[in-house]
């Protein structure tokens, strides 16, 4: 490809990004730097001696044995005309995070002292006191606000009482020592992830992927959209008493006016069960929460639902309504990106979360001669 066409094909992307969209900013620095601190960490790490040398027999092994699932990774990452060395290193990383992190504590004491070494500096650079201060300051004003919301919806008293009760509880969750941790059973939910709620411990998980957003407005709204999960169509039947009482709002974002959010697929249901690959437990729990998407079910590529996602973006567009003082077209610029999801998603697409969810407030939508589609419909409770 000539560098005149490169060009052409770049100039349209960022007009499409542009025309009738927004833009997200560049990443801030401090993610950048701390993505290139966790990388070239997880470099040294898988370069040790245990580590490389167990990543090495492995590999010689799935190579000689022509072995699809290596020659796809290889073809996958573009590494088929690479010098060797260059395969081995990348390999080794993969190992390192997937067979060594994802595995820990292993047997060997050395490699889970250089584990809770490598978390503890990656760790060390993310949870600054001034970055937990500041996120615990958005977190605390989302919170009061998402509260304050709630004691105006048209609940019952029991329901309101119920969920303000556990909204009011969230807390974020930051990793003090990694051995202790609840991250040592998901290392790379810290290394990989960002903000994300954790319904059992009724916590927002704090991975280094929290560094990634591009303002204040953009925090509060997704910390407004953590406690949406709360109490989300799925988490409903899981934490709390009777119907889910936004079953209207529910409706309405499933129309093709509003978030359009699709429903699960249950087709492959009891074919897996029949199987023998989803026990007849979790398919009776599947069928009684027709909205809620587990690891086992339904499997990539099959749809999942995508309410449980779309109602914690509307309750976050409720919270940041009520707020004052703010530059609200600024926020969720991290949904500008016009991202390709995987088959199968738990999201409607980046477009529709903005402007058919978050922009179709009333209050909201004003300034957005920008957006795409006219008729985008507010879900009222
Ligand atoms: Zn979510």
């Amino acid at each position: 490809m000539t560098a005149s066409v490169i060009v052409v094909i770049a100039s349209l992307l960022v007009a499409d990004r542009a025309c009738g969209f927004c833009e997200t900013p560049p990443p801030p620095k401090d993610h950048l730097k701390l993505q290139e601190n966790v990388t070239s960490r997880i470099r040294t790490f898988s370069g040790l001696k245990p580590i490389a040398s167990q990543a090495d027999a492995m590999l010689s092994k799935l190579l000689s044995a022509k072995s699809p699932v290596i020659l796809g990774w290889i073809e996958k990452r573009d590494l088929a005309t690479k010098a060797d060395d260059e395969i081995v290193r990348e390999w080794r990383e993969y190992y390192a995070r997937n067979f060594i992190l994802n595995r820990y504590p292993q047997a060997d004491a050395p490699v889970n002292a250089a584990i809770e070494a490598l978390f503890k500096d990656v760790n060390d650079a993310f949870a600054t006191p001034a970055f937990r201060a500041k996120m615990s300051s958005l977190f605390e004003k989302s919170k009061a606000t998402a509260l304050s919301v709630l004691a105006k919806q048209p609940l019952q008293d029991a329901e309101k009482k119920a969920i303000v009760a556990r909204v009011g509880a969230v807390q974020l969750y930051w990793m003090k020592d990694f051995k202790s941790s609840k991250f040592k059973a998901q290392p790379l939910e810290f290394l990989d992830w960002g903000i994300a709620y954790d319904p059992v411990a009724n916590e927002i998980n704090m991975g280094v992927n929290a560094l990634s957003y591009p303002n204040d407005e953009t925090y509060l709204a997704v910390f407004a959209h953590e406690l949406g999960h709360a109490f989300d169509s799925c988490r409903w039947g899981a934490f709390f008493e009777g119907a889910w009482p936004f079953q209207k709002v529910g409706e309405c974002l499933r129309g093709q006016d509003s978030a359009g959010a699709l429903k699960r697929d249950d087709s492959q249901l009891e074919v897996l069960q029949k199987q023998g690959k989803l026990s007849s437990d979790l398919a009776v729990g599947l069928k009684q929460n027709p909205t809620c998407n587990k690891a086992v079910y339904p499997p990539i590529g099959t749809q999942a639902d995508q309410l449980p996602e779309s109602f914690a973006d509307w309750f976050s567009t409720e919270t940041m309504a009520s707020m004052e003082g703010l530059n609200l077209l600024q926020m969720r610029l991290d949904l500008c990106v016009l991202r390709e999801l995987v088959a199968g998603s738990s999201y409607p697409e980046n477009r529709k979360r903005l402007d058919q969810i978050y922009f179709a407030h009333p209050k909201l939508r004003p300034g957005r001669s920008d957006l795409k589609s006219k008729s985008a419909v507010y879900c009222g409770f």
